[in-house]
């Protein structure tokens, strides 16, 4: 079998392969394994997980249904309906990862490919809605994310793929699949890799399965497929989407490329280079608001961050306006040296970053951000 990337849908696709008996090629086109899986906290969201029932907290199936299918279709969700007022297939995938979530990973723990842990300090997502009964429990994390974010995500990838290659996996890096190979019946029998200067042609007897994740950093895609403008994101920049080409090519329907897990980034970060994993998780300081260009406030800015992402694609009839975002802050926030919680993207006391503008008075402070958004005029969009 090939598997396609090395993040972490690659590494349980080999995971499960290669202890099934597979014979497992991966082939990732990065120069390191991990994709951003590595640079994330590993967590994973997993209804009706076998550790939060160790916990004693139990997650029924019709709950925790129509909560995933009031989230995933809001408009379509009526709880008075046997589908929940979904269509079949969405119903279906909804009701395959309840069903299936916690036997995978049951199996990734069994294999030793994972040391997930219930994280029953921290809330769900959507806490306050009714249909949520469950509100810790379901997210679950490695053992190393009680040593920091920055550890998981590596350390979740190295025992999937110690475990894979125990029982023979196989890993090529800096090897980037370009297409599919098909033989005279029209049937997939390997793909196109591209290594250096070469092209290697690799056989899959079995299957090939593409697990490469995004399409964030190849602009067209981005700029046709996603709902707005987007400067940049988490995702490691070998996230251009081949796939999304690839299963074009094989006929493949597309659907929901539109939404992401949207997270306020630094504007000055992601312009120019795009990959940034820092956001604004949770804006720090009492006394700071967020405005548009208008200087109006768009949100709760104590909001959760993927509710205050979205914000920034609203469209007034003529312009993007909440497109870029002012953090104001004073002297509180500048002079307060916590450094617990998320300060990010706030400097310590005296430090100096490029992005913060300041100036003496509000006339100096106007001409100081027109002179800081004068470097951003090609990234930013004004149709007025
Ligand atoms: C800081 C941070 C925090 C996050 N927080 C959360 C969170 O709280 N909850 C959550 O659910 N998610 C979170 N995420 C997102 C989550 O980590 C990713 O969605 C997930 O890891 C993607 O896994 P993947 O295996 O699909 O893709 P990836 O991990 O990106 O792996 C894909 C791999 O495929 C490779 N590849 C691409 N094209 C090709 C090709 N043509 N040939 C060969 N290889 C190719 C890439 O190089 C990459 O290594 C976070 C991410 C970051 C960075």
């Amino acid at each position: 079998m090939v598997v396609v990337g090395s993040g972490a849908a690659g590494c349980a696709a080999a995971v499960t392969a290669s202890v099934g008996g597979a014979q497992v090629l991966v082939l990732e086109c990065a120069d390191s394994i991990g994709g951003t899986t590595a640079l994330s906290g590993a967590g994973a969201w997993i209804p009706n997980n076998t550790l939060m029932r160790a916990q004693g907290v139990e997650d029924p199936k019709t709950p925790a249904m129509r909560l995933m299918s009031r989230l995933a279709y809001p408009h379509l969700y009526d709880p008075g309906d046997a589908r929940l007022g979904m269509p079949a297939d969405a119903y279906a995938l909804i009701e395959a990862f309840y069903d299936n979530g916690p036997n995978a990973i049951d199996f990734l723990i069994s294999a030793g490919a994972a040391d997930f842990y219930a994280d029953m300090a921290l809330p769900d997502y959507y806490a306050e809605y009714p249909e949520n009964l469950v509100t810790f429990g379901r997210k679950i994390s490695p053992q190393a994310r009680k040593v920091s974010h920055e550890a998981a995500g590596p350390a979740l990838i190295r025992q999937m793929m110690s475990v894979a290659e125990e029982h023979s996996a196989r890993v090529l890096t800096n090897h980037r699949v370009m297409s599919l190979l098909r033989n005279s019946d029209g049937e997939v029998v390997g793909v196109e890799a591209r290594t250096g200067l070469r092209t290697v042609l690799v056989r899959a007897r079995r299957s090939v399965v593409f697990a490469s994740g995004g399409f964030l950093h190849d602009r067209d895609l981005a700029r046709e497929f996603l709902r707005g403008p987007v400067f940049g994101g988490c995702s490691v920049p070998t996230s251009v989407g081949d796939f999304v080409r690839i299963g074009i090519e094989a006929g493949a329907e597309l659907a929901n490329m539109s939404h992401a897990w949207w997270y306020q980034i630094v504007l000055d970060h992601a312009a120019g280079h795009g990959q940034t994993a820092g956001g604004l998780f949770m804006p720090f300081g009492d006394s700071m608001i967020q405005v548009n260009r208008h200087g109006r406030r768009v949100m709760n800015e104590k909001g959760p961050y993927n509710e205050r992402g979205p914000v920034h694609f609203a469209w007034d009839g003529r312009e993007y306006c909440n497109l870029v975002l002012f953090s104001i802050y004073d002297d509180d926030v500048a002079n307060n040296p916590d450094t617990i919680g998320h300060r990010w993207p706030i400097p310590m006391p005296g430090e100096k970053v490029g992005y913060v503008v300041s100036g003496q008075t509000l006339e100096e402070l106007a001409v100081n951000i027109d002179a800081h958004l004068a470097e951003f005029a090609g990234y930013t969009v004004d149709s007025s």
